[in-house]
């Protein structure tokens, strides 16, 4: 771009836009557009973000600008160690003046938040701010919101049938492949007495010169951040998602579907796609990952119950998740359907707790951002439910240390999903369970301090006596819905002296949680 040419437009990346074929690209003019991108201090900030998430995002950001001057955009990178800007609004007001284009185009962002900001600073500035539907996504909001239509309750599985038929994935004509929609029930093996054996390890990304110095900026401006980054593994670039991609399909798709639930100490990943990051920073399109995982159905590499498994999560939770986010929002944003008041233990960021499960979920999530599904639901979730935590508290820490979290995919799955704090917009009851769960899914009761089948001694299990305290103080909604009558009936079994003992230890426990 020649010096003298006034900016037509300036297109602001944000760092969950890096898809090289973004909407807000689309009729760029190199020699009259600039491509913004800012490290904004505030993204870090706002929830307490873990290192290893701020990394991901910051090095897959500078990768991105990289491949953008290949491509021949002219790119103003506001990096936090150059301008140092303390907010998206500081830096792109601050390019505005210098630039004066004459519209901001962005891609809609993933967070309402970002959103509100964007239009705000578009308009003390005076300036029109283009926001162009996101392409990555296989359902738009506007269709969503159509097939949503009033009802009040939302079923995932009907928005998948759906999406099926729509794109004519695992199909036989008009039938789904192999005479059945859902094969969920058969992805719910835990790994048994024997233990997991030999799980693939995951495709190895380690840090390049870009990643390595991001890993020093952030040690410097966010050295007190939760989180540590001696195993930082993330793909951070569309050639490197690629590998990882390849790498599931090849060695460990196949494992996924029957083991998808079950938990293992120090198997942090266990046969999960850790795709996530990818999808979500758009270094990769969800059908293409989709038609992959139907192509090694295809050549006989998987069988149906991990291809469906695989392919549910991607077509039908990830679009339906976002398709409720935006229709839901902002009332999810403070949905607190039980009234809970418990602020969250100090532990969930140290994870410095007595409870085997929840060190296990925790430190693996601050040593790697990741934890995988039912790690996040029926552990560090679930005792969000029973232990009477505030959902703001537990959508902030969600928030801040996964590295796939953002909020479109991450507040629904927290609140809607794991906390029940919408009321059950889109679940047919809370997801809880006793210790007994535990037990059964994972080695975990083996190295802790409780004992997972008590509920009132001194080493009774938090999972159990809370889980127990839960169902007593929601008997009779509990006992109404045939999906939770069965917990109720359980109760009924203990004898009064037992029920009491329990509701003294839960009082004990929910009072002091940080003691745990
Ligand atoms: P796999 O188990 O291999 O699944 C394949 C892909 O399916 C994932 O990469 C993901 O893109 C998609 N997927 C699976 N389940 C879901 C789901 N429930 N919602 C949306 N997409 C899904 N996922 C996020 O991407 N970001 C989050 O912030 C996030 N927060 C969560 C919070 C809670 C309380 C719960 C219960 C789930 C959350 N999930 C979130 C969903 C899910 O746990 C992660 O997508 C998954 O663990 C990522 O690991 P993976 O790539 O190995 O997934
Ligand atoms: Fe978790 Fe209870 Fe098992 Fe300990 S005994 S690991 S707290 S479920």
């Amino acid at each position: 771009m020649k010096a003298c040419m006034p900016v037509r437009n300036l297109i602001l990346i944000l760092g969950d836009q890096l898809d090289h074929q973004s909407a807000a690209l689309a009729a760029a003019d190199k020699a009259r557009d600039i491509v913004l991108m800012i490290e904004a201090r505030e993204e870090s900030t706002h929830v307490w973000s873990s290192k290893v998430r701020t990394v991901l995002f910051l090095s897959a950001m500078r990768h991105h600008s990289a491949w953008l001057h290949t491509q021949g955009f002219v790119v103003h990178y506001r990096a936090l160690d150059g301008h140092g800007d303390a907010s998206l609004a500081t830096g792109l007001g601050a390019e505005i003046t210098a630039s004066k284009p004459a519209a901001i185009i962005c891609v809609e962002p993933g967070d309402l938040r970002v959103t509100a900001l964007l239009q705000d600073t578009c308009s003390a500035h005076n300036i029109p701010l283009d926001l162009r539907a996101d392409s990555h996504f296989l359902c738009g909001c506007a269709e969503f919101s159509q097939w949503a239509g009033a009802n009040k309750s939302l079923r995932m599985e009907f928005f998948y049938r759906v999406m099926r038929r729509k794109h004519n994935i695992l199909m036989q004509g008009e039938e789904p492949e192999g005479a059945q929609w859902n094969f969920d029930a058969d992805n719910r093996k835990a790994f048994g007495k024997a233990g997991p054996q030999e799980v693939p390890t995951p495709a190895q990304f380690p840090p390049d010169a870009i990643t390595r110095e991001v890993i020093t900026i952030v040690e410097k401006h966010f050295d007190d951040h939760p989180g540590q980054l001696a195993h930082f593994n993330w793909p951070v670039t569309r050639e490197a998602a690629l590998v990882a991609l390849d790498d599931f399909i090849e060695n460990r798709f196949a494992g996924f579907g029957e083991h998808q639930d079950a938990m293992w100490t120090h198997l942090p990943f266990g046969w999960h796609s850790l795709l996530s990051t990818s999808l979500n920073l758009k270094l990769l399109h969800p059908m293409e990952v989709i038609e992959k995982a139907q192509a090694a159905y295809r050549a006989d590499k998987v069988d149906l119950l991990s291809a469906e498994g695989f392919i549910r999560q991607i077509l039908g939770w990830r679009e339906f998740m976002r398709g409720v986010y935006f229709l839901d929002m902002p009332a999810m944003k403070t949905a607190n359907h039980f009234g809970h008041t418990n602020p969250l233990p100090k532990w969930y960021w140290t994870a410095d707790t007595k409870m085997h499960c929840m060190r296990q979920c925790i430190s693996q999530t601050l040593d790697h951002g990741y934890a995988h599904h039912i790690q996040r639901l029926m552990i560090t979730g679930m005792f969000g439910v029973t232990a009477e935590i505030i959902p703001q508290d537990m959508a902030d820490w969600y928030l801040a240390v996964y590295v796939d979290a953002i909020e479109w995919v991450e507040l629904p799955n927290v609140a809607g999903m794991a906390l029940f704090a919408n009321g059950g917009r889109f679940t047919s009851k809370p997801y809880i369970a006793s210790g007994a769960y535990v037990k059964r899914m994972s080695n975990y009761c083996k190295g802790c301090v409780y004992a997972p089948e008590d509920k009132t001694s001194a080493s009774a299990c938090p999972m159990t006596t809370l889980y127990w305290n839960f169902v007593d103080k929601h008997e009779k909604v509990l006992a109404k819905n045939p999906r939770t009558a069965l917990m109720v009936k359980n109760l009924t079994r203990m004898d009064v002296a037992e029920r009491d003992a329990m509701r003294n230890r839960a009082r004990a426990m929910l009072n002091n949680l940080d003691a745990l």
